[in-house]
């Protein structure tokens, strides 16, 4: 993935605004036209830019280029022990499982914990 820049939190939830988006809207951050319906930036503000299993905090967005179709996006990072570690919009009750793509479905998660996760249901 091909990276264009950082930016911080407060500058990437201030260019989304409060606004609810609808299916393919956009917004322009340092002069690119970033995808604005996304889940992920939703469940991010709603819950927090921190991992709910080991409490990571998200520090950073880079705005990162898709490979498949050139479009770019913005991923949410923190840092453990010097290395970079992705945000990722977990689904509570997998989908193999039968989970939807709600937003009652979706909690904040580093891919550390994901990974460690996997298809497990966990028993709060
Ligand atoms: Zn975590």
């Amino acid at each position: 993935m091909q990276r264009r820049g950082i930016y911080s939190i407060t500058t990437v939830f201030t260019a989304l605004g409060n606004k609810i988006y609808e299916f393919g809207a956009k917004v322009e951050l340092d002069g690119e036209m970033i995808n604005a319906d996304s889940d992920r930036y939703r469940l991010f503000k709603r819950d927090g830019c921190k991992c709910c299993r080991c409490g990571l905090e998200g520090q950073y967005f880079a705005m990162e280029r898709s490979a498949k179709d050139g479009s770019y996006h913005l991923n949410l990072y923190g840092t453990k022990n010097g290395q970079e570690v992705l945000f990722t919009k977990d689904h509570i009750l997998p989908k193999s499982k039968g989970g939807t793509n709600a937003m009652s479905n979706y909690q904040v998660m580093c891919r550390i914990c994901n990974e460690k996760k996997a298809d497990k249901i966990e028993k709060e």
